[in-house]
């Protein structure tokens, strides 16, 4: 009887420890060994940055992670790698999207509004957000990406977006920390040729890399998917606290930063939460941040959850501006009024959108035309 109850209570520790153990790595995968790199052209192997190196593999620095790889190893991202006892990037130069998109679409506000960016993006992503809007390519592997094969030089870029008539170049779409030196080559290019750059990035990134990366930005836009660790961990697969640092890093820096939260029916819209993050955008970046509640629609992982009312994306908006941040916006709500820039001085509006065109502009050098206040932003 007794050998019995003992039986029984070692299967039960045994199927709670293997619980634990699955929910750690379904949050935190392991990195991936794989067997063969056959399908990636080696000329395209490229040193990757932020490498640590030891006897018994190479460290990158690049985010939070810190993924330690042997030989052979793919960090969390997929797109870097122990090659030969070197840290590399599987990605530079080949990119799964470019498109030109409007300015509206990152989404950006408070730079040249109606312009045209070039928007470019390679496979690959350090986190593993459920609802994740590009996760056919964020969730890729390189060898795996439909365009595998073709290769746009940092050159070939700047001179696709010249030609283009656009304005600025984007790194969107998948998370372009992952695709650091690629960016970098970029960004460094398109300002001597009189180009911006904007990153659209989760903020996912240690300090010393974004500290190298910022001063080639105009605008860094930034989502912030939630203010909750539970979430960040179970929904994003990552912590929230770096991003909160990221974010910090930023403002210190000076750079014009946007923040983006999608609400996420059920998941991230608790009221109180978001009256959280208001008082710390506040408090920590300023009044003037540029802040979007964007409506979430079923996808991914989370077709089940029903898309976000419109009256939660307006409690949340309210929230905001009662705490004292001058721009915020509703997003993905074409037509709605959250979608316009409106002047913290006399209240009239700056800038008349709907989706992505700009039907009113009312900002002459970056003031408001009826009152002369100052508007922050990149304006010409
Ligand atoms: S960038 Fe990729 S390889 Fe580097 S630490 Fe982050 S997840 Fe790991």
């Amino acid at each position: 009887m007794i050998k019995g109850i003992r039986l029984y209570r070692f299967l039960f520790l045994n199927i709670v420890f293997c619980i634990i153990i699955a929910s750690i790595i379904a949050v935190y995968p392991p990195p991936q060994t794989i067997s063969s790199i056959a399908a990636i052209d080696p000329a395209r192997i490229k040193q990757a940055d932020w490498e640590k190196r030891d006897c018994l593999g190479v460290q990158c620095d690049l985010c939070p992670f810190r993924c330690f790889l042997p030989e052979g190893s793919r960090g969390i991202c997929r797109v870097r790698m122990n090659v030969g006892g070197r840290l590399r990037t599987l990605v530079y130069g080949q990119p799964v999207s470019a498109h030109i998109d409007p300015i509206e679409k990152k989404p950006v506000y408070h730079m040249l509004p109606g312009s045209r960016i070039f928007s470019i993006a390679t496979v690959g992503c350090n986190l593993r957000c459920s609802f994740c809007q590009n996760w056919e390519i964020s969730q890729r592997n390189p060898e795996e990406a439909k365009t595998a094969g073709q290769i746009l030089t940092p050159e070939q870029v700047v001179d696709a977006a010249i030609a283009n008539n656009c304005d600025s170049i984007a790194y969107t779409y998948s998370e372009p920390v992952v695709f650091y030196e690629y960016v970098m080559d970029i960004a460094k290019l398109a300002r001597q040729k009189g180009l911006r750059n904007v990153l659209v990035s989760a903020g996912y990134i240690n300090r010393e890399p974004l500290r190298k990366l910022a001063p080639y930005f105009d605008v860094i836009k930034i989502d912030l998917k939630g203010f909750n660790e539970r979430f960040y961990r179970k929904v994003v697969g990552g912590d929230l606290k770096y991003v909160l640092a990221a974010l910090k890093e930023l403002h210190e820096l000076g750079v014009l930063t946007e923040v983006v939260n999608l609400v996420v029916p059920g998941l991230n819209d608790d009221m109180r939460e978001i009256a959280g993050m208001c008082k710390w955008i506040y408090d920590n970046l300023g009044p003037d941040t540029p802040l979007f509640f964007s409506k979430f629609t079923p996808q991914y992982r989370l077709g089940n959850l029903p898309a976000t009312p419109i009256e939660t994306l307006e409690k949340a908006r309210k929230i905001a501006m009662d705490a004292g941040l001058r721009y915020v916006y509703i997003g993905n709500m074409p037509g709605h009024p959250g979608e316009n820039t409106y002047c913290p001085g006399c209240g009239k509006m700056l800038i008349h959108r709907y989706g992505y065109a700009i039907l009113e502009n009312n900002l002459k050098k970056g003031k408001c035309v009826f009152c002369g206040k100052e508007i922050p932003g990149i304006w010409d």
